[in-house]
Parts: C-alpha cells; structure tokens; sequence
C-alpha cells in the first residue's frame, strides 16, 4: 500500500515572510500527520544578512526555532543580500536546488503583487523554477507590502497561537525593520486581518483564514 505523503517547500524572502503569509496554512497540512499521512516541510530562507539589532547566527537560530514548530527542516539560506534578490541572477538556481531536494507537490511562495522588488523576484523565481518539477499546487500569500492581491484560494484555521508563537521567534527583526512604517505588524493587525480573511472566505466556518493566489 503506498505511504500517503505530502512534501511542502515554504519559501521566503526574508526571515518572517513565511510565518506572516502562510503560517496557519501550514498548521492545517501538520494535523494531517495525525490521520496517517507523511508531512515533510521545508523552509527556505533566501537571506539572513545581519544588521544591527541580530546577528546571522542569531537569525538563523530563531529561523530555525520557528521551523521546528512546524516539524519543518531549514533549508540553508540563500545567502543572498537584503534589498538586492533582484539582482541575485542565482536566486532560480537557489530555489530550483530546494525543490530538487525537497521534491515538493506543494509550494508556499511570495506573491508578485507586491511593493518589494525581494518578494516579486523570489515570486518570479519560484514560477520559473517550478516549471522544472511536478507540483500540484503553488500558493502564493500575501506580506504586508502586499498590493493589488488577488485572491483566489483562501485556508481556515480556528487559532492564531502557532503563527503568532511562529511569529515570536522573529519579533527582534520583525521589529526593528517595521516599526513606524506603513509595514508594521503587531498580534492584534494580524488577527485582524486573519478575521477579515475568514469573512471573505465566507464559505467556510473557520475563524481565522488565509488567502492567497492559487497558480
Ligand atoms: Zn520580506
């Protein structure tokens, strides 16, 4: 009988995108390990370049702090400089590699309508770089920065504990990049726009939702 598995590849920009966009989707793919089906996630990271509140070392740390939450393996980051993907000509290469080890039928990635040339390009990257591999599915969530997103696909969940425990991990960076910006995220913008999510998902009986763009 074949083992019923699910292989996830969760990519972000920078450290936080994932927990931000995806974090209670990834919730709901982990309660299927409790009904029998192998869930294997992957994070992939592409930067982790230190500025003056955090460390490498210790973004990588809290990276992987939160990757545990989900079960999920870190991948090795990209290495790429904050504010230059888009001029990484590497970056497909980068992404095609962690789909090559990680053999995903399913892809959390940046959407492209988005204000941050980093995301649009690991967007546009991701597209490329799947065309290469046998993926059901490419969900393409929203940051803060988003804009112009479209919806198509929205994901219930009924508690925000993970992602804003997932989100913890990462408050130092989260803080010191957002603070007084446009892009500022707190606990309670997040649930916020996790109810408003769900309202628009009306369909469903979830409490919390989010969306993205099903490629
Ligand atoms: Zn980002």
């Amino acid at each position: 009988m074949p083992t019923k598995k699910v292989n996830i590849l969760a990519i972000g920009a920078h450290p936080g995108d994932i927990e931000l966009g995806c974090a209670g989707a990834l919730e709901k793919y982990i309660a299927l390990r409790n009904v029998g089906i192998e869930v294997n996630i992957r994070f992939l990271i592409m930067t982790c370049e230190p500025d003056k509140h955090c460390s490498a070392i210790t973004i990588t740390e809290r990276a992987e702090k939160s990757a545990d939450l989900f079960g999920a393996k870190l991948l090795s980051f990209g290495g790429l400089k904050k504010g230059k993907l888009w001029n990484a000509k590497h970056i497909a290469d980068v992404i095609g590699d962690a789909m090559d080890e990680t053999d995903p039928s399913i892809v959390f990635t940046h959407s492209g309508h988005d204000r941050f040339e980093d995301h649009r390009s690991v967007y546009k990257a991701t597209m490329s770089a799947q065309t290469s591999f046998l993926v059901d599915a490419v969900y393409c969530y929203e940051s803060p920065a988003a804009v112009a997103f479209c919806p198509n696909h929205y994901i219930k969940f009924n508690s925000l504990i993970m992602k804003l425990k997932a989100l913890a991990c990462h408050a130092q960076i989260l803080e010191s990049f957002f603070v007084g910006t446009f892009l500022q995220v707190s606990p309670e913008l997040i649930q916020l726009k996790a109810r408003v999510r769900a309202k628009e998902a009306c369909r469903f009986l979830g409490r919390y939702a989010e969306a993205f763009e099903l490629s």
